[in-house]
């Protein structure tokens, strides 16, 4: 098969490309260079120069490459059918905007859009820790928590494709404030920016960032070990329900806050012990992901992928 896909990562600072062949190779990546900030048409000009680019590059080296289609993971709600972002506060003007439709013309080559975390999600079941299972829940432990679902081997999206708002599921009620409207939400409990926040109330030190912490924890500081297991427990209660509900066998944590790993794991398997039957009786793996970065980039190239091999469009 020469068929390869080209996957977009709009979650940095700066969109990410790369091409990806059907067996799941890699054959080429690059940066774009306009801050994702920047506003829709500066955004999406990029990102079309960066898919021509790399449509060049790879055509150029083999003839007979074929580009058979374009997925595009994106921090905000999408609208599926539609092919519209809603509430994506990190891409300014893309509300209610016709994306999808806009780039595939100027392309001239078929695009899916996708959640950012569920094409990370989608990643790790193609070619990451996923692999081998059908079935798998990703939680991404950044600035906040983002989730994705894969269920048969394909995204679960809800009938609007909203499904999988993990970071927004609730560990404490009437717990802290949240910008989505809720308060006690996981992501303000076991994100990396909670983790900075706890270290400001418990007089870590000023403007120290997760990996300080994470440092400090390491080296043995009672304080900073405390927020870890804190996280953890918070973390081991959100899974526990997740766990209840869906009965997979694999639950991935991925994200920045990966590395405090050894710091957090084991409250929060404590945690998930204490309140989820189904994990004292048959125990799921619950494990890191593999991909780290890459993972919404693989994501969002196999679904052109998986469309193809369904034979129709299923947006
Ligand atoms: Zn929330």
């Amino acid at each position: 098969m020469s068929d390869y896909s080209i996957g977009v990562d709009l979650g940095g600072t700066n969109l990410r490309a790369a091409a990806i062949d059907r067996t799941g190779k890699m054959l080429n990546k690059i940066t774009g260079s306009t801050p994702v900030q920047s506003g829709r048409n500066a955004v999406i000009a990029d990102m079309v120069r960066a898919i021509e680019t790399i449509r060049e590059t790879i055509e150029a080296g083999l003839s007979g490459r074929h580009l058979a289609g374009v997925g595009v993971g994106i921090p905000g709600f999408i609208l599926m059918e539609q092919g519209v972002v809603l509430g994506a506060p990190n891409l300014p003007e893309f509300d209610n905007y016709p994306v999808r439709d806009e780039i595939e013309r100027r392309l001239g080559a078929p695009v899916i859009l996708e959640n950012d975390a569920n094409a990370a999600a989608l990643g790790e079941k193609w070619m990451g820790a996923g692999r081998d299972v059908e079935d798998l829940v990703l939680m991404t432990l950044g600035t906040g928590i983002g989730g994705g679902i894969i269920i048969g081997g394909r995204v679960l999206h809800g009938h609007l494709g909203m499904a999988a708002e993990l970071g927004h599921v609730t560990v404490v009620p009437n717990g802290y404030p949240c910008g989505c409207g809720n308060a006690g939400c996981v992501e303000k409990y076991a994100s990396a920016t909670a983790v900075t926040a706890m270290a400001q109330l418990l007089n870590l030190g000023n403007g120290l960032t997760a990996e300080d912490v994470f440092n400090l924890a390491a080296g043995g500081n009672e304080r900073a070990k405390m927020i870890f297991r804190s996280v953890g427990t918070s973390l081991g209660t959100a899974l526990a329900n997740l766990i209840n509900i869906f009965n997979f066998p694999l639950y991935l944590l991925g994200g920045g806050l990966l590395g405090a790993w050894d710091q957090f794991q084991p409250a929060m398997i404590q945690e998930v012990e204490r309140r989820s039957f189904t994990f004292r009786s048959h125990p799921p793996r619950i494990e890191r992901a593999t991909l780290g970065a890459d993972a919404g980039l693989y994501g969002a190239a196999y679904l052109p992928f998986q469309v193809a091999s369904r034979g129709s469009i299923s947006r």
